[in-house]
């Protein structure tokens, strides 16, 4: 879905960049850059927070990093009061990707440039940028993943779909890339999903959403299904999962209905490589994760922010996959990787991601 359009060499790193930010008039040391995390609860926001503002102060900036305990109202309130210090631009990875309009009205007042960060702000004019990774890709590599795991296997294969958080604008294009490979396969009668829990299409997937991504919905819900559904003994193959915090839940459930890691145990996706989900992977309890290295989110949107401090043509690389409802915001799209056990020494610590200790190698 993404349309290369301003693509440089320098994709992933800040790259020739840094030399024009630091050249520029602005005068950093006054200017203020707002950032918006929706919740310490993950690790992956974490990261994100930490070394987006490491970047900025690097850069001369000033900051204020604010997380929001995944509460909207919270996060209304935050973003409110940055707005009140005149940031520059503000950098807000939402909760409730529509619920931001109202405050941004009044950002846009003020002249403040607003980058939606990871996740897309809805329903707004006063949205100037997005820098993410390819949403849909994620979503395409994990239905991949089981479409090439399943191959080998007898016919038909069982299956649960989960899917993210309904108020996540991200989850719907997770769902949307796996679902164009899996529904297929539930067509052609390869994959059976016991449960009935199969949305008929890409726009259903609200129905198998789990609110606020959390690990115990998912863990609930795995258990209701394994207890309903697969009661006689009848074996589980596949679970698709979204992400790692819902992947930790449903591997809490499969552990609990005594699936323990082997050849019978369920092929289960997930995304972000939280460092939880490296060591179930590694210990044979998730299959694999979508890799969406924060740091290169951070170094882009610090691009972005120095390119809009210098009052230079902000970089994108696509200008049509993401419309907010009001318009297509134009957006920097960043690559996803897959993790496997076979690749975590090339990919997560080779890159710095991880040191082997962390991961216990
Ligand atoms: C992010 C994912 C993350 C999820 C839960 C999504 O918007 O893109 O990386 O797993 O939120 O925090």
């Amino acid at each position: 879905i993404a349309v290369v359009l301003a693509f440089t060499a320098c994709s992933g790193t800040r790259g020739g960049e840094a030399s024009s930010a630091s050249s520029g008039a602005a005068d950093k040391s006054s200017t203020l850059i707002g950032i918006a995390m929706p919740t310490k609860s993950l690790e992956r926001w974490n990261k994100d927070g930490a070394h987006l503002e490491e970047l900025l102060k690097a850069d001369g900036y000033q900051t204020t990093l604010q997380y929001a305990d995944n509460k909207v109202d919270q996060q209304i309130t935050q973003i409110q009061n940055m707005i009140n210090q005149d940031p520059k631009v503000l950098v807000i990875a939402s909760i409730d990707g529509s619920a931001l309009a109202p405050v941004l009205e009044t950002a846009k007042s003020k002249g403040i440039t607003v980058i939606a960060y990871d996740r897309l702000i809805n329903q707004s004019a006063n949205v100037d940028y997005y820098a993410t990774f390819d949403n849909y890709k994620v979503g395409q590599m994990q239905g991949e993943y089981i479409a090439d795991q399943i191959a080998s296997l007898d016919k038909p294969v069982t299956l649960e779909p989960f899917a993210g958080s309904p108020d996540d604008n991200n989850a719907k294009f997770f769902f949307s890339g796996a679902w164009d490979v899996i529904n297929p396969l539930i067509q052609s009668g390869d994959i059976t999903v016991p449960s009935g829990k199969a949305p008929a299409s890409n726009d259903e997937w609200t129905q198998i959403g789990v609110q606020g991504w959390s690990s115990d919905t998912a863990q609930s819900e795995m258990q209701n299904r394994l207890n309903t559904f697969y009661a006689g003994g009848q074996k589980l193959d596949v679970v698709l999962s979204p992400n790692d915090s819902l992947a930790l839940g449903i591997a809490q459930a499969l552990q609990g209905a005594g699936y323990e890691p082997g050849a019978d145990y369920p092929i289960l996706t997930g995304q972000d490589a939280d460092k939880a989900n490296v060591l179930n992977i590694i210990a044979g309890r998730q299959s694999m994760t979508v890799w969406k290295d924060t740091r290169q989110l951070g170094e882009r949107v610090a691009v972005m922010v120095n390119q809009i401090v210098e009052g230079e043509t902000v970089e994108v690389n696509d200008t049509s996959s993401y419309n907010n409802g009001v318009k297509d915001v134009p957006t920097y799209l960043l690559d996803p990787v897959v993790v496997t056990s076979d690749n975590i020494q090339d990919t997560l610590i080779e890159s710095g991601f991880y040191t082997a200790g962390d991961l216990g190698l």
